[in-house]
């Protein structure tokens, strides 16, 4: 028999495992909180979230888990590549500073997580604004970077920061009319106004199977209509080994819990494309994922206003990582207001 040493019952829980190796130590700052609550497109956030665990691919870490052996900034060749490097003391990240006019805060021997907490910390003098502009600056740098390394060709600073205020432009326009159009349904559905006033939202979810007995479990995780953290959930499924049953039954999870508690007038997003074309032309044959997809159809029409659309994996990561927990296959867990440290060493765990 065995004892977890420091733990009232002597159990083991991942939580106390990942503090006790130290992963959470830095995690109480605010910045974990105020990633999701930013202005800016998900892929952004989840991006930013990925630099500040330090689990994006570049080079010091590839170099830890031997992918690579050479470390060289692939941007400007100058000096090995850290996180902080490509982001802050690079010549070409410099440039890009420079020509954005954003007075980010200085290095000083700071850390990633410690020069982030400058300007997106509690305290921090950082419009929101333009706290979205750094993340969406950021982001650019990275996306520059990967240039640099997959195409060998690096975008000039005023080309990369036109494309930024493009995409981010386009983005603000669609959350607009996103935001003005669920403002007006109360008028165009009278009926409802009273009583089932929507709450909009933005839902990730995903399924995974466990090695080594192909264990399924679902993950999934909803934003508000200002991204703020809601829920973030996980837990078993009963099913056999097929990936886009598991794919709709988690679907049919997330559904659930969303009508439970009121919400509708939201994005459901899967990366499954199969899942979502599925759900647009449902088979007349039936058999038990025929049957998941009309459970699944029977909960959206509860959501009025709610679509379920294709993601990407890299943009899923959140679900993924909840999915992927080890615990989801042995329990339902429900997380809200969820201390985003409990997701961070997940997410760590997956890259
Ligand atoms: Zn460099």
């Amino acid at each position: 028999m065995w004892y977890w040493e420091g733990d009232i019952r002597g159990c083991y829980s991942v939580k106390d495992g990942y503090r006790r190796l130290g992963v959470m130590t830095t995690q109480q700052s605010s910045v974990w909180n105020n990633v999701w609550k930013l202005q800016v497109p998900p892929k952004w956030k989840v991006f930013l979230w990925r630099a500040l665990l330090n689990i994006l691919p570049t080079l010091d870490n590839l170099i830890i888990r031997r992918v690579v052996d050479v470390n060289s900034c692939p941007s400007c060749g100058l000096d090995v590549e850290c996180v902080m490097h490509i982001f802050c003391s690079c010549p070409y990240a410099v440039n890009v500073w420079q020509l954005s006019q954003i007075q980010i805060p200085p290095i000083a021997n700071r850390n990633f997580v410690q020069w982030a907490e400058e300007w997106l910390g509690a305290t921090t003098g950082f419009s929101s604004e333009m706290q979205g502009r750094i993340c969406g600056v950021l982001h650019c740098i990275w996306s520059a970077r990967s240039a640099a390394v997959w195409d060998a060709a690096l975008p000039g600073p005023s080309a990369l920061l036109s494309r930024l205020h493009a995409h981010w432009t386009a983005w603000l326009d669609t959350e607009h009319r996103r935001v003005a159009a669920i403002g007006r349904l109360p008028v165009t559905a009278p009926a409802q106004a009273t009583s089932t006033t929507p709450i909009p939202f933005s839902c990730f979810v995903d399924a995974s199977f466990h090695r080594p007995q192909r264990a399924p479990a679902f993950g999934f995780v909803v934003f508000g209509g200002e991204f703020s953290l809601v829920v973030a959930a996980n837990g078993p499924l009963t099913c056999p080994y097929d990936p886009l049953l598991a794919e709709a039954m988690a679907l049919c999870e997330a559904l659930s819990w969303l009508k439970d508690n009121g919400y509708s007038g939201g994005s459901i997003y899967t990366d499954s494309s199969l899942l979502v074309s599925s759900l647009n032309s449902v088979s007349s044959f039936r058999n038990y994922f025929v049957y998941t997809l009309l459970a699944c159809k029977h909960l959206i029409n509860a959501l009025p206003g709610t679509v379920v659309c294709f993601v990407n994996r890299e943009a899923n990561q959140v679900a993924h990582s909840l999915s992927k927990d080890v615990a989801a296959i042995a329990i339902r867990s429900v997380w809200r207001d969820v201390p985003h440290s409990f997701i961070e060493p997940m997410l760590a765990n997956t890259i």
